[in-house]
């Protein structure tokens, strides 16, 4: 409940930044930065690309998509950090992975010739190079987030194994395939997610669901416990009321 003490640390992992990052991923580790400030949290930002030392302290993770060629490229590094990131997802950590990374979080991904990219199996997803990209905003629901926005763009199309839930059902666009209604997928305190936009400006219940499970694991606290007086009602900001609708009525 202190409003005058030393800001209490938060650490944010990003993973591979440089080749996992398109249309705006990266606006999701600025998302969390800023409003682990507003609530009163010291955010610590990581980023590990290839060959960097894993940082010691990991309180929340994330991840973007990328081009087949940036999977293919981050592949055996990720493999070598599986373990880390399976221990950190058991113990409840929360972590968010969008699109190529959502893709790699799971059994594997094989491309439309065939290439199979293995992945690290921490979500029981299977994904399968298609054809027919799927491209344009989604509208999907979900019962603990509501409505979620965002955009996707892939040609890979998921299918859910029985170690994991949907995160949300699809309204408008297509979500993780043709075939079923489903989007994301949901693992623990592990969400992946086809939605860029990025998906975090747009969808500030997830964000705080990432923060919010962050301190009270760490520091057993509610988010706002931290924040001054009067910065508590983080709620959907005009700007990001105007970003959903644009993009529940825009197709593409
Ligand atoms: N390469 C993957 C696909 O097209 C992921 C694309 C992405 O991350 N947007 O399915």
């Amino acid at each position: 409940m202190s409003t005058t003490s030393t800001p209490k640390p938060v650490h944010v992992l990003q993973l591979y930044p440089r080749d996992m990052n398109i249309y705006g991923d990266f606006g999701n580790a600025l998302v969390l930065k800023q409003r682990l400030t507003w609530y009163g949290y010291q955010p610590v930002m990581h980023s590990y690309d290839p060959g960097d030392e894993f940082p010691e302290e990991v309180d929340v993770v994330v991840g973007g998509g990328g081009q087949d060629s940036g999977q293919d490229r981050i592949q055996q590094d990720l493999l070598g950090i599986s373990e880390k990131l399976h221990a950190l997802a058991e113990n409840d950590a929360p972590m968010l992975m969008i699109c190529g990374l959502y893709q790699l979080f799971g059994h594997y991904f094989e491309t439309r010739e065939g290439h199979r990219i293995q992945g690290i199996g921490l979500l029981d997803i299977t994904t399968y190079g298609t054809d027919n990209r799927l491209i344009g905003n989604v509208v999907s629901e979900s019962e603990e987030f509501g409505q979620i926005l965002g955009y996707e763009n892939h040609s890979g199309q998921t299918y859910l194994g029985e170690g994991v839930k949907p995160l949300a059902t699809v309204r408008t666009g297509e979500g993780n395939n043709e075939k079923d209604p489903h989007e994301g997928a949901r693992y623990r305190n592990v969400i992946g997610s086809y939605l860029h936009g990025s998906l975090l400006p747009k969808n500030p219940a997830i964000a705080d669901f990432l923060i919010g499970t962050a301190v009270a694991k760490k520091y057993g606290e509610a988010l706002g416990d931290s924040a001054a007086p009067g910065l508590t009602a983080l709620g959907l900001s005009e700007l990001t009321a105007q970003a959903r609708s644009v993009a529940a009525t825009r197709p593409r």
